[in-house]
């Protein structure tokens, strides 16, 4: 499989974009360090592109001949990888853009997808610099899974797409808080959940959303299949031919080269690219199948596409890239602190759903509507603070590629 990543890449180059600013600022001393050693000793060719400043990436990448390139690889926190998925999503030819394959190497404070990743092969757990290694191995074997993608939709401003999480509450909180402690590195959340515990406080709102099937017919949490693994040379021809297949229809419902189906219309205007099916307008009731929970006062919201929402936070054991759904965990007002220390302490195990904890809740779900009534708030998008105020969701399965397995 190797030797199939390294014929594509005899023309083409992997695009390394490096945030010199993330975590503690090591990210390029990461890159001239066992980075740089690992992709030479792998015959990678790569072009290292450090970012000068926010949006950097997500204009580089809305802009870039992606012809010229074999894969996208971010050497940085997640935020960076959220701006590239953005950016890659706001060209014209998003429908092939979006299928470029992207690499994810930590080199930030918030480094939940590389966890994840390395969580997706199995084997033990690695933080720090062995997670490093971890995920630039799986980088120089080349091989892609499809990924989910998130389509977020505020009740203004532009839509969003995202790969990992949607926060309000406790978790969101920490998340903007500890900001000021990055130079921790990762521990800057465990500072930051402590802090946030000393004044914990409810947050009352509404929720609804669209169980899986699976979700909604057991009230077990089974666990989804793995996903298969191709080469980047192999899924690139395929993904060709899927794009060749699609131009040739008007509208037509595609099944892509990884299970997930989207509706495509030729005439789409920017704002309808990727349709939602699932959601009617933020300011209708929502779909009839939907559960509706009751307005309530919670502690935290979270749904997260992955494993992972930290090196230390396994918070959905089961996620996988491509599963379809995104992991619905909710905890509701009346917790103690005491006990919801206890949950975040076995997340580090992923183990706080067997803790029979009566306040925490999990649901796997396709789509999401949130509606927070306590004012002011934080609402996160993969760790990015968006506009406060109703947001909803939904899941388009495996619609892009990440170097994985
Ligand atoms: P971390 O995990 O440390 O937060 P991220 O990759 O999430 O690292 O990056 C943090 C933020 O920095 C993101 O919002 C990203 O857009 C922004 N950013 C990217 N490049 C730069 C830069 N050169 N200077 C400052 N901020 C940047
Ligand atoms: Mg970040």
């Amino acid at each position: 499989d190797g030797v199939e990543f390294s014929r594509v890449c005899v023309s083409r180059r992997v695009m390394v974009l490096v945030n010199p600013q993330s975590g503690r600022g090591q990210a390029m001393s990461l890159y001239t360090g066992p980075v740089l050693s690992m992709l030479t000793e792998a015959n990678i060719p790569h072009t290292l592109i450090t970012t000068e400043h926010q949006n950097h990436a997500r204009e580089l990448v809305r802009n870039a001949d992606l012809s010229q390139w074999s894969a996208i690889v971010i050497l940085s926190g997640d935020g960076l990888l959220f701006e590239v998925i953005n950016g890659l999503m706001e060209r014209e030819d998003w429908v092939t853009a979006i299928r470029t394959p992207l690499g994810i190497l930590p080199g930030g404070s918030g480094n939940a997808l590389a966890a994840s990743v390395h969580h997706y092969t199995k084997a033990g757990t690695a933080l720090g610099e062995d997670l490093l290694l971890s995920c630039c191995f799986l980088l120089c074997k080349g091989l892609v899974c499809p990924l989910d993608i998130i389509s977020v939709r505020l009740s203004s401003g532009p839509r969003l797409f995202s790969f990992l999480s949607l926060a309000w509450g406790f978790v969101a909180d920490v998340d903007i808080e500890s900001e000021k402690f990055r130079h921790v590195g990762a521990m800057r959340f465990l500072v930051g959940t402590l802090l946030r515990l000393a004044s914990l406080r409810t947050y009352q709102g509404r929720l609804a959303f669209l169980p899986t099937r699976e979700d909604s017919s057991s009230a077990s949490i089974s666990s989804s299949p793995a996903s298969h693994p191709r080469s980047l040379f192999c899924s690139s021809v395929r993904c060709i031919s899927h794009v060749q297949r699609q131009t040739s229809t008007s509208e037509n419902t595609c099944h892509n080269s990884n299970g997930g189906d989207f509706l495509q219309s030729e005439n789409e205007s920017k704002d309808d690219k990727l349709p939602d099916n699932l959601l009617s307008p933020i300011g209708d009731p929502v779909p009839r199948d939907w559960t509706i929970e009751k307005e309530q006062d919670f502690v935290l919201v979270l749904a997260t596409c992955h494993s992972h929402l930290s090196e230390e936070l396994m918070v959905s054991p089961d996620a996988q890239p491509d599963d379809g759904c995104l992991h619905l965990l909710y905890v509701t007002a009346g917790i103690s602190r005491p006990a919801l220390l206890r949950l975040f302490l076995a997340m580090e195990k992923g183990t706080h759903l067997t803790c029979e904890c009566p306040h925490l809740m999990y649901r796997r779900v396709r789509a999401l509507r949130l509606e927070p009534i306590t004012k002011p708030g934080v609402i996160t998008v993969d760790g990015e603070q968006v506009e406060y105020g109703p947001i909803q969701a939904q899941v388009h399965k495996g619609y892009a590629r990440i170097i994985c397995g």
